[in-house]
């Protein structure tokens, strides 16, 4: 059996020789502490539990869903932009549930893209925004995220060609993998930059409830002129600890969303109504407190995991969001990968190599904050005591 012509364009997995190591490892009885995967290590709030398990034994939630999605999760979406991000909502025609970001990413392709148009991806970025163009028979071309710049692209350097050929354009503040933070003014030069050259902005927006020291991070919706040009996938998998229930939401453009659906309704049939109520409830006020307490925890985890890496020399600032720490590999070492394959190697220890992320992570690797308090305290001093 032959895979599609486009299944295989998409790039051989970078992980494969790591994951062959991991799985050798762990089968000679190893102790081995992952640090690689971004998944929250704790339970879903109890508020959004039981929201679901009464949810669940009402048989009106047991059908089809609709795809535009319930009318109560659409409201408690477009309450929570106007409380959290000062952002207007159309309850009726400017959202729309997805099951997952993910998801939605994928498809955004399928429903804006014809052969040979371009997709301008961040890159480093959410390996979605290259593979779902290409699936899509597209052509994604990388903008580097670089430090120099604060980890946003140079929207300069964008070719006069290419942006004429560019249908979409992916982005995503709090960043993964760099845990950068969006800087004042950026989203205006990428409105202005949209309108010029007709190109719909998608703005993954799986993190903006995870940030740190008093920093609240804006809706690109929240942008003058965002509305006309873009919209943006929230997902509550990260900052409510909702990864397995498959939950998230596009917004923004009448127009997208209208198209977003159409294409839809031709690939699934919805999001479980009962999943749906859970969201209602985690988008509540009351939701806060849980999405505070889960900050506090990875803000302690993040200091713990850049004071260790202070000590075997690497300086990078804390990062305001995001459950990941992007740093630098130390001297010495060929590449990404080189150096997460002896990381592993003399400290039993996974940590992810920028590069799986895109060219522009090359040098750099990943460590993700979601492994337990007392195993990731054991994972940074085996690095520290390997002066790794
Ligand atoms: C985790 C992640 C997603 C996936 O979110 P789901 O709603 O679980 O599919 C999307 N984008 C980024 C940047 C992520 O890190």
């Amino acid at each position: 059996m032959k895979p599609s012509e486009r299944l295989s364009r998409i790039p051989p997995y970078l992980f494969a020789e790591l994951e062959r190591k991991i799985a050798a490892k762990k089968a000679q009885g190893v102790d081995v502490i992952s640090l690689g995967i971004g998944d929250p290590d704790r339970p879903t709030p109890a508020l959004i539990v039981e929201a679901m398990q009464e949810a669940v034994t009402e048989a009106e939630t047991h059908r089809y869903p609709s795809n535009r999605g319930r009318a109560d999760f659409r409201q408690a979406l477009s309450d929570f932009y106007e409380r959290r991000f000062d952002v207007d909502i159309d309850a009726e025609t400017e959202v729309m549930p997805a099951i997952g970001a993910k998801e939605a990413i994928f498809n955004l392709n399928l429903a804006f893209l014809d052969p040979g148009d371009v997709a301008l991806a961040s890159d480093p970025g959410y390996p979605v925004y290259t593979a779902g163009p290409l699936r899509a028979g597209g052509e994604p071309v990388v903008m580097p995220l670089v430090p120099e710049l604060g980890f946003i692209p140079d929207l300069d350097a964008i070719s006069e060609e290419t942006a004429r050929r560019a249908k979409l354009m992916y982005l995503s503040y709090p960043n993964n993998p760099t845990g950068a933070v969006v800087p004042e003014g950026f989203f205006a030069r990428v409105v202005a930059f949209a309108k010029a050259y007709d190109i719909l902005v998608v703005h993954d927006n799986a993190y903006s409830e995870t940030t740190y020291d008093g920093y609240r991070a804006p809706s690109f919706l929240a942008t003058p002129g965002s509305k006309e040009v873009g919209i943006e996938v929230f997902s509550l998998s990260k900052g409510y600890n909702m990864t397995g229930w498959r939950c998230a939401a596009v917004l923004g453009n009448a127009q997208a969303i209208e198209t977003y659906w159409r294409l839809k309704t031709n690939i699934d049939s919805g999001l479980f109504e009962a999943v749906q109520l859970a969201g209602v409830a985690a988008l509540s006020p009351d939701g806060d407190a849980e999405v505070a307490s889960m900050n506090e925890l990875y803000r302690r985890r993040r200091n713990l995991v850049c004071e260790a890496l202070a000590k075997i020399g690497v300086h990078i600032p804390p990062p305001k969001g995001t459950i990941y720490v992007w740093a630098p590999i130390p001297a010495g070492f060929e590449s990404s990968v080189a150096y997460c394959e002896h990381v592993l190697e003399q400290a039993a220890v996974v940590i992810s190599p920028g590069s799986a992320y895109g060219p522009s992570g090359e040098g750099w690797f990943r460590i993700s904050l979601t492994t337990p308090d007392d195993r990731l305290a054991e994972a940074v001093e085996r690095l520290a005591a390997a002066n790794l």
